[in-house]
């Protein structure tokens, strides 16, 4: 793995620890008149400071919804609390990635990680909210980009928010249901959305101001703080994920150094070569989505999208 450089320093949450509705790290304030519940979360990976440092800013703040509900969610705490500028890559989780663990199967079953501990915690609050925005952040280089499940609810919000402007509707990963996979934002005739914002790199300032952009649009969408939105300067962009590309031996590898967000002009061009498998793009004009140089056996390597009206 390549050094990467931590040019932000970890927020001090230890006011926020606490929470105030019941749930460890959690805040959540309703306002008297009616209106959707909004949840800001961040740390669901416990490496992506920058989303920790918008929430902290905003709690610091005292911002407050005007109307509906407004929740605060540092997810994974304990692997924060981790957190080591000399490891970083580390502490992304402690014992499994917590952004697997939103299938029914999972929720329900016997499985018992310190993550899947927090996700049964986290539960009722998610199974409240209606407009759910996950701030993350990419270890890898990539133009900034928000994942939507592929309802129209989850698609339209992040085409709403217009920052990133790619918008990629995305079915998810073979590992496990992400928070924007729970069945609260996909089950059929659910109109709640989520959004999962991949705002720039980890560790850097750009990722934290793409970020709070992104957060104070979505408070003014909905009416819930602040001022409407202005009109962004270039219109949205949608892809949909027609391909995602699961490592299967334990040697994936990409041909060439590519970036997410990389369009490769002709189908059937060999991008990667997992063990004796070629990876080939299926169609003209393919958009990599976030391409993992390193990718053990059974996780994401990349997947393949395509450009589509919005
Ligand atoms: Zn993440």
């Amino acid at each position: 793995m390549p050094q990467f450089a931590v040019r932000l320093a970890a927020p001090d949450l230890r006011p926020w620890l606490g929470g105030n509705c019941g749930i460890a790290g959690a805040w959540s304030f309703t306002a008297p008149e009616p209106g959707p519940h909004l949840a800001l979360f961040a740390l669901t990976h416990g490496n992506e400071i920058a989303g920790a440092i918008v929430l902290n800013q905003m709690l610091s703040a005292g911002i407050r919804p005007q109307r509906g509900r407004l929740s605060f969610v540092f997810a994974n705490l304990d692997a924060f609390q981790a957190f080591d500028p000399e490891n970083p890559i580390a502490t992304r989780y402690l014992e499994e990635d917590l952004n697997r663990l939103w299938g029914e199967d999972r929720l329900r079953g016997a499985r018992n990680s310190r993550e899947m501990r927090r996700v049964r915690e986290l539960l009722p609050l998610v199974e409240s909210v209606d407009v759910l925005v996950d701030l993350h952040s990419m270890l890898w280089p990539s133009d900034a980009l928000t994942l939507a499940s592929e309802t129209d609810a989850s698609i339209s919000l992040g085409l709403a928010l217009g920052t990133p402007r790619l918008t990629v509707a995305d079915p998810g990963h073979s590992a496990g249901r992400r928070l924007v996979d729970h069945a609260r934002f996909t089950a059929p005739g659910s109109t709640a959305a989520a959004v999962l914002v991949e705002a720039g790199q980890h560790w850097e300032g750009a990722t934290v101001d793409a970020m709070a952009q992104t957060a104070r649009r979505a408070l003014g969408h909905y009416g819930i703080a602040g001022r409407a939105p202005a009109p962004l300067p270039e219109p949205p962009v949608l892809a949909r994920v027609t391909e995602t590309v699961t490592a299967t031996s334990h040697n994936f590898m990409f041909l060439r150094e590519f970036r997410g967000g990389d369009i490769i002009p002709k189908a059937g061009t060999v991008i990667a070569q997992d063990g004796a498998r070629e990876i080939r793009t299926p169609h003209d004009d393919c958009i990599l989505i976030m391409p993992t140089p390193v990718a053990p056996r059974g996780h994401t390597a990349v997947r393949l999208a395509r450009f589509e009206a919005p």
